[in-house]
């Protein structure tokens, strides 16, 4: 089977949060990994980052400098933290490429010249000192439906409506305040009227949807649907491929999705087989399954396939498993509204595994989900540590010091190893069941059900027991055991990649294959040296604090490395221009010093002469004022103010102080 999944496109203008992972990209990952490696089907996971639209240019001016630049900094962020957290693209692209903007003036011009695009003349908001016309938001005012202040040009916040930038009451230029004016231009709409039979009989054929998709999806429909303006007149974006429309771009909304697309494309041509994507794009065969959260419904249920059905080149969405929200303190997070939780705080702390678990826990698959740390930290503790953390280390320690490390051959299985074998059977056909129907959360529990009953059936089977009277029985008991290691180690795969992996290496395993659990057995392979594979939190907390305060400690070998010595003040005069500054001659035995030091606020010149003092020699030369300082004079700051450090009794000049 081939398989074509995507992730919703991550606005370039902002950083990755909690929500965005468990809403979309962790899942979307979790199905990848199982398609690919468990089921070993033909998946690829395509996505990229947004780079149009207003809010990037908006946020490019705040900062002062140019949209591109933003976006990539944006993108390649959000790439280095997808890919610590383990989330695995076949391909991760960017809207403003070219290969997109080609792609998509393409794509506009096809459906335009089938009659799907029409243009209108219209008027819209003008700002006279800007120059400029005020799409979307670059203008603010009062909400027309409910009167709110702040609505946004393309939406109000407090209501939710979608609104047209002409509708707003008392409009502000975002810019520079100015109030606009209306002025007479022409954009292009899509008319998505034409296509609402075709979407409705398609939709209505979707019964295996998610129903919160669904249902919101054909409510759309039955309201009617409207045409959509899909220009904008701005710079920043994909130009609209006609003569005539100098100055407009496409809507970011129009070329995002198109993104998908020019990813495939872009990664067909970076393996060398510029055809490839078409194998996918345009190949009935293919399942198409989009990952999105719920805010992204009605782009990818209703105006994405109407995109698709008007161009007639590509293959419809099989499957939209879009996602509720999760929730932090009650409200939904948000890269607008600053609530959010950044992946990024995690995986400089954490083993990016914890996080994963943690939320393939909650996932919000079916309603909003509540993210609370103390949870998390229950979870990752009871689960990943207690549980199977737990099960591997003991089955492992005991292999490797009874048996140096070799899985011992099994005896035929007694009825207790004939309920685990048919326990394992189970959950592999729940877990695929599960999977392949993204109920992540199900699936992860199934696998952990199984080793909690791998742990009860070591706790009944007692090898620490058996070995005292039967080296065989004991060693059949392990040959079991680790069967059932070998199989979590797929079955969490898709969960915590990188402790599979590291399991995969200790158990000398490298396939993912879920028919492995038909035959879990690896008795006589000879396993690595166990490693603590999870450690609970705490731990971990208590870790980082003391790698944090070894960091302030300075080592013997740095601090011998600093030549300090006595010098004798042999001269001294002050620095023109300057209250503080002093400079000094300091006779250092063998050598004498320039050093310039800033006590002449409060020592005199003339009692400067002749003290003994103590000096950094090696410490790296710095023009100060236009003279070469040489060093550096210790001194104590008492208010603020220098008191220099002198030895207590009388020492030749360049004496070495350790
Ligand atoms: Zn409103
Ligand atoms: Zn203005």
């Amino acid at each position: 089977m081939r398989i074509l999944i995507t992730s919703a496109l991550p606005y370039a203008n902002g950083s990755v949060h909690l929500g965005h992972l468990a809403g979309c990209y962790l899942p979307a990952d979790i199905y990848f990994k199982f398609k690919k490696y468990l089921l070993k089907e033909d998946a690829i996971h395509i996505c990229g980052t947004d780079e149009h639209g207003v809010p990037i240019t908006i946020e490019a001016e705040k900062r002062k400098i140019s949209p591109s630049e933003l976006v990539k900094q944006y993108h390649d962020e959000i790439k280095d933290t997808f890919e610590k957290i383990g989330v695995e693209f076949t391909h991760f692209s960017g809207t403003a490429r070219p290969i997109h903007h080609r792609l998509a003036q393409e794509f506009f011009l096809n459906i335009y010249n089938k009659g799907y695009i029409k243009k209108k003349e219209e008027q819209t908001l003008y700002c006279e000192s800007c120059k400029r016309f005020l799409p979307d938001r670059y203008v603010e005012g009062e909400c027309p439906h409910c009167g709110s202040p702040g609505a946004k040009g393309d939406q109000c916040e407090i209501c939710g409506r979608w609104l047209d930038p002409a509708s707003l009451l008392s409009p502000r230029c975002k810019i520079c305040g100015g109030t606009p004016i209306k002025k007479d231009t022409f954009h292009y709409y899509f008319l998505l009227p034409d296509l609402e039979k075709k979407l409705y009989d398609w939709l209505s054929k979707k019964d295996y949807w998610k129903p919160n998709v669904l249902n919101y999806a054909l409510s759309w429909i039955k309201e009617g649907l409207r045409a959509r303006s899909i220009t904008r007149d701005m710079e920043w974006g994909v130009p609209v491929p006609l003569e005539e429309a100098k100055g407009k771009v496409l809507y970011v909304w129009f070329d995002a999705p198109i993104g998908y697309i020019s990813s495939t494309k872009e990664w067909a041509e970076k393996i060398g087989k510029p055809d490839l994507w078409k194998e996918y794009w345009m190949n009935e065969k293919v399942k198409m399954v989009h990952f999105i959260g719920k805010d992204n419904i009605v782009f990818h249920a209703i105006i994405w396939p109407a995109m698709l059905m008007a161009d007639g080149n590509y293959i419809l969405p099989d499957n939209i498993p879009a996602n509720e929200y999760l929730n932090m303190g009650g409200g939904k997070m948000s890269t607008s509204r600053g609530v959010a939780m950044w992946v990024r705080d995690y995986i400089d702390k954490y083993h990016p595994d914890y996080l994963r678990f943690g939320l393939s826990l909650i996932l919000p698959e079916t309603k909003d989900s509540e993210f609370s740390y103390d949870e998390w930290i229950q979870n990752v503790n009871n689960y990943l540590a207690n549980n199977f953390g737990n099960l591997v280390q003991r089955i492992i320690t005991f292999l490797q010091k009874h048996f140096s490390g070799r899985v011992p051959d099994r005896k035929d299985p007694t009825e207790l190893e004939n309920r685990l074998l048919e326990t394992i059977k189970q959950t592999k056909r729940n877990y695929v069941e599960f999977m392949n129907n993204f109920k992540f959360r199900d699936a992860l529990k199934s696998a952990i059900n199984l080793s909690s009953e791998a742990n009860r059936y070591i706790d009944f089977a007692k090898p620490w027991d058996k070995i005292k009277k039967s080296r065989e029985n004991a060693g059949s008991v392990l040959s079991y055991s680790i069967a059932v290691i070998n199989s979590l180690r797929v079955l969490f795969y898709p969960f915590i990649p990188f402790s599979c992996k590291k399991l995969g290496k200790i158990l000398k395993q490298d396939d993912l294959d879920i028919n492995i659990l038909d035959n879990p057995f690896i008795d006589g392979t000879q396993i690595e040296k166990p490693e603590i594979l999870f450690r609970k939190i705490e731990e971990v907390e208590v870790m980082e604090k003391q790698r944090q305060e070894k960091k302030q400690f300075v080592s013997f070998k740095e601090f011998s490395k600093m030549d300090l010595r006595v010098g004798e003040i042999k001269s001294a005069e002050k620095v023109p221009g300057t209250d503080k500054l002093v400079k000094i001659f300091v006779n250092m035995g063998n050598s004498e010093k320039t050093i310039v030091a800033g006590i002449g606020d409060v020592y005199e010149v003339s009692e400067l002469i002749g003290k003994k003092i103590v000096v950094i020699l090696n410490l790296e030369p710095r023009k100060i004022k236009g003279i070469l300082s040489e060093g550096m004079l210790l001194a104590a700051e008492v208010d603020g103010k220098p008191v220099l450090l002198v030895p207590e009794q009388d020492v030749p000049p360049g004496s070495i102080v350790k």
